[in-house]
């Protein structure tokens, strides 16, 4: 929007005269602003499974009251919910990794259809089987680059079609070799779909598209803008197209220089 923040100082000089100094703080402004919410945020995010664990844990606290299935049924509760804040810590951390960046990381040739076939493998075993799940993967393509970040870019694009698909739905992952010389990746899904109006916002940190929906898949918001992130320190960037109820394809395309072809 084009609200503006000014920042306005009375400066006294001589007896009777005054400086009227106006600043325009609207950037400053907004990142004290995205910072605040960063912070509410990630207290909110690690506060929920918390709360949860808290709550087991208290009911666990009388161990002669409880049967086996109610202890089985904390002990599985607090494993996921313990899965869950780790997983958001790692996130974290590897944003703040990317974002702090001042050396390159680590750049070298990789293996990428191996990648890619493992995380297929692990796409089906997150289905479970549910997802009608095809690729196209060229074994002879692969790229330089860092492999902790293309990994995530690759995978939480994989994931998010997995887990924003409904059963039955189709999934397909092509890796290949574009007519100018770039590598392109893309994942095509026929699931929930995104309205075109929180398309430019979906690489934000914690933006979600339906919090309640989102609950269940068990996401904080952060994956999409890990991808953009690892994939800015490629020279590359997220491409999204997406119709509600049709289905989307993300997909990326890295340049020419890291292309290694065998
Ligand atoms: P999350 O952890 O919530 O999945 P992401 O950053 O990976 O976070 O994605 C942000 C949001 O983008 C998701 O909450 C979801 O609303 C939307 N989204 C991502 N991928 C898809 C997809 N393949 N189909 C529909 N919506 C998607």
């Amino acid at each position: 929007n084009d609200t503006h923040v000014y920042e306005i100082r009375v400066v006294p000089f001589e007896s009777d005269k005054w400086t009227l100094i106006v600043r325009d703080i609207t950037e400053l402004h907004q990142l004290e602003q995205m910072r605040k919410d960063f912070i509410a945020n990630v207290s909110h995010e690690l506060k929920t499974p918390l709360t949860v664990m808290r709550g087991y844990l208290e009911i666990t606290e009388d161990l002669e009251g409880i049967d086996s299935a109610m202890w089985d049924k904390a002990h599985t509760m607090m494993v996921e919910q313990t899965t869950r804040m780790d997983d958001l810590v790692s996130q974290l951390l590897s944003l703040s990794k990317m974002e702090r960046q001042d050396t390159p990381a680590d750049i070298v040739t990789l293996n990428i259809p191996r990648m890619l076939n493992i995380l297929v493998n692990e796409a089906v075993s997150l289905s479970n089987n549910k997802h009608n799940i095809t690729f196209d993967i060229d074994e002879t393509l692969t790229v330089k680059g860092n492999e902790s970040e293309l990994r995530s870019a690759f995978s939480n694009l994989v994931f998010n079609a997995v887990r924003y698909t409904p059963f039955g739905g189709n999934i397909s992952i092509v890796w290949k070799l574009t007519k100018s010389g770039k590598a392109k990746f893309s994942v095509k899904d026929d699931g929930v779909g995104i309205e075109a109006a929180h398309i430019p916002r979906l690489t934000e940190r914690f933006y979600r598209v339906d919090e309640a929906r989102t609950r269940q898949t068990g996401g904080a918001g952060l994956g999409l803008s890990i991808a953009k992130h690892a994939l800015a320190n490629h020279n590359s960037k997220l491409e999204i197209t997406s119709k509600i109820d049709e289905g989307s394809v993300f997909s990326f395309r890295l340049p020419k220089a890291l292309v290694v072809k065998q």
